[in-house]
């Protein structure tokens, strides 16, 4: 499992991008250190790349959906991520 699918545009990943994405589902499913997990949320706050070009959305979805009802709206997907955070603190 250590290679992503190439669901990326124009090739822009960087390191950041491969370390972020190929934890994102031991960050999604609560398997990180804190330490790694905020990377991982600092890095999706800040990379349109990964959030373009990556099934990110869905994936935070199934997430949120855990502690939120589903509210669809792409352009709320940074403040969905940002969420995170406090529902991390939060319990
Ligand atoms: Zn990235």
């Amino acid at each position: 499992m250590s290679h992503m699918p190439s669901a990326h545009h124009d090739e822009q990943a960087h390191d950041e991008c491969v370390a972020a994405l190929s934890s994102l589902q031991e960050f999604l499913h609560g398997e990180l250190d804190e330490n790694a997990a905020d990377t991982i949320r600092t890095h999706l706050q800040a990379c349109a790349t990964c959030l373009d070009s990556f099934d990110v959305e869905n994936a935070i979805s199934a997430l949120l959906r855990r502690c939120h009802p589903p509210a669809e709206a792409p352009s709320t997907l940074r403040m969905r991520i940002t969420s995170i955070r406090v529902t991390h603190f939060d319990g």
